[in-house]
């Protein structure tokens, strides 16, 4: 696939591209006063989602068609261009219609091969940025089934954006990044924008600047960030929304470094590490649940919470395990013996607690 640049007319090519605007389009003042504030401190690309997929029906479901008259009035007045969510052919003609400049397809959506196809049939000879989100699955070929699908209808100004993946594991993230998909996507397609969420990643605001940074450090081309006027009163993902001022604050402080090869080399490579230390991470938490519920087991049984023998087998053959895979025993015997002493102190939470 040979993809042609997102930049609209009179955007700088530099890092990052920055998209922002809140959640929803919510009222006019809404997002007229959060444009204004986002247009005076330099921002070039408005964001703002109009339908709205929500988990369960009844909630707030988007503003509909008016708030794309909202939309062009950020237009006339700051100038910037507005980018919004389109999960439907309708969504995407009514957007057409009133001049949306550049569009996305949802998480939940791009989950959805048939959806995607109406919407790329809908887009079908129209010339202007489509960013795709990654599925709310860590499904990279799922992903990369959306990005053909819009490449085939004729579409060749795309881009991505990762917003994280939903798990059901407890982590402090919305939608854990798992980094290493986005990475493997850019190494596949080096010519794709890669524009990080980290609003949807986070969930909460005080995470945005550090995964910005991270983002930055994997060489990301750009990031999208939900901000409003009044994050307390927004209508959807108030954690996550910051102020036009706080983001202001955020871009000052990111470090963008340059892309020469072997820092980008390098930067890829901690990336790397940093998801691998999430997933010891996650791993020992998944470890640490079951070591509680052999605790309950063992309150249950009458059973004490040391058992010498299988303690002294597992630290036998994960160390002799471990110099099969080049570590060293003693340090795979210490790793243990500092995860064993966890065990026995969340076993002994479980056998001192209620019934
Ligand atoms: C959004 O950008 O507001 C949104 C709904 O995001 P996602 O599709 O990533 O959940
Ligand atoms: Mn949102």
């Amino acid at each position: 696939m040979k993809f042609e640049s997102i930049l609209l007319p009179g955007i700088e090519d530099k890092r990052p591209l920055l998209i922002a605007g809140p959640c929803s389009a919510e009222t006019e003042d809404q997002v007229l006063k959060t444009a204004r504030e986002l247009a005076a401190n330099g921002v070039k690309i408005f964001r703002a989602g109009v339908w709205k997929p929500r988990t369960k029906p009844g909630g707030f479901e988007g503003m509909g068609v008016p708030a794309l008259q909202w939309l062009k009035r950020v237009k006339a007045e700051t100038g910037m261009y507005t980018a919004t969510e389109v999960a439907t052919e309708k969504h995407v003609f009514e957007a057409l219609k009133h001049g949306v400049d550049m569009v996305w397809i949802g998480a939940r959506t791009s989950a959805n091969p048939f959806a995607v196809q109406e919407i790329a049939d809908a887009l079908s000879g129209v010339d202007i940025p489509v960013l795709i989100k990654n599925p709310v699955n860590p499904d990279l070929e799922l992903w990369i089934g959306a990005i053909q699908r819009l490449y085939n209808a004729g579409i060749k100004k795309l881009g991505v954006i990762h917003r994280g993946f939903s798990t059901s594991d407890k982590t402090i993230y919305r939608n854990i990044p798992q980094w290493h998909i986005p990475i493997e996507l850019k190494r596949r397609f080096p010519d794709l924008p890669i524009i990080c969420d980290p609003s949807h990643i986070g969930g909460k605001r005080n995470l945005i600047a550090t995964l910005s940074q991270q983002a930055m450090d994997l060489n990301f081309y750009g990031l999208i960030v939900e901000s409003h006027c009044s994050p307390d009163d927004a209508w959807s993902d108030k954690e996550q929304q910051v102020t036009p001022c706080v983001l202001n604050e955020v871009m000052q402080s990111l470090v963008v470094r340059d892309t020469l090869q072997s820092t980008e080399d390098l930067s890829v490579l901690r990336g790397q590490i940093d998801e691998l230390d999430n997933e010891i991470l996650q791993i020992l938490s998944k470890r640490m649940r079951i070591s509680r519920e052999i605790g309950m087991y063992k309150k249950e049984h009458g059973m004490p919470v040391l058992q010498t023998h299988r303690y002294d087998e597992i630290l036998k053959d994960r160390s002799s395990q471990a110099e099969k895979m080049d570590m060293s025993g003693e340090f795979m015997r210490k790793v243990l013996e500092a995860i064993h002493e966890e065990s026995v102190r969340q076993q002994f939470v479980v056998m001192s607690g209620r019934d």
